[in-house]
């Protein structure tokens, strides 16, 4: 059975000050010790997170460039993160995906050199609501990911997240048969594509507008492995989120 992973992607949101607080009440919360916990605060505020959480809390950064060093202003280099002992990294987020115009290609090359480089990859993949009404969710999940499986034939420090951009930050969660569905087809196609070891193992987790009150009810679905949680990861509710599966 696969470990239930919950991450809180805070986007570019926080202040010292907010994100100390964040953290110490994480660091004062029960969780089940069977959930893998991860945060993605801001690259300013990486160190920060790392020093001030309790062990057995990971941190994750929200990208990563595909080069090792070099003239590359403005990039953090994978070697920098596990430097400061960042083990996780977010990659493909919609936001990157649509705002900075990332393509699959360069969001696959990226995760085959965190990968590389012994950084584990948040993989986010989901459709957009014209994609979605024009019945294209899973061509358009499969294809963000294909362009991965072709470069990356080790799957075991990828956790993929399935975010349909019309559920971000938008209050309109999918509903747990929606979820369902499109986690069923990434694990199928992971089998086909990958392995039959990676489509058991590997966790797909879901966000777009997770709260402390719809957690419950999606974690009950088979292939929903845990969550990616935006705006309710800086509220003290994440740690409801946390604990979703019963
Ligand atoms: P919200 O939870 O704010 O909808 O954001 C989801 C998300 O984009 C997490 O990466």
């Amino acid at each position: 059975s696969r470990q239930f992973f919950v991450g809180g992607n805070f986007k570019m949101n926080g202040t010292i000050d907010s994100i100390k607080s964040i953290i110490s009440h994480l660091n004062d919360a029960k969780f089940d010790s069977n959930t893998e916990v991860v945060i993605a605060p801001p690259a300013l505020y990486l160190l920060l997170a790392r020093e001030h959480l309790r062990q057995g809390i990971e941190v994750a950064a929200q990208n990563v460039f595909d080069k090792p060093n070099g003239a590359f202003t403005g990039e953090i280099s994978v070697a920098q993160l596990k430097d400061s002992n960042i083990t996780w990294t977010l990659l493909g987020h919609s936001e990157r995906r649509v705002i900075l115009q990332e393509s699959d290609q360069f969001v696959a090359d990226k995760t085959k050199a965190a990968l590389d480089g012994g950084v584990g990859v948040i993989l986010c993949c989901g459709e957009t609501l014209d994609q979605r009404e024009a019945n294209k969710t899973i061509d358009v999940v499969q294809a963000q990911l294909k362009a991965v499986a072709d470069k990356v034939t080790d799957w075991s420090k990828i956790v993929v997240a399935y975010e349909p951009v019309w559920a971000i930050g938008t209050g309109k969660v999918a509903s747990t048969e929606q979820a369902q569905e499109v986690h069923a087809a990434i694990r199928k196609f992971l089998k086909s594509a990958v392995s039959e070891e990676a489509a058991e193992r590997t966790r797909i987790i879901y966000g777009g507008s997770v709260s402390e009150k719809n957690c419950r009810e999606l974690a009950k679905a088979g292939d929903i492995d845990g969550f990616l949680v935006g705006g309710a990861s800086l509220k003290p509710a994440f740690v409801e989120i946390i604990n979703a599966k019963q």
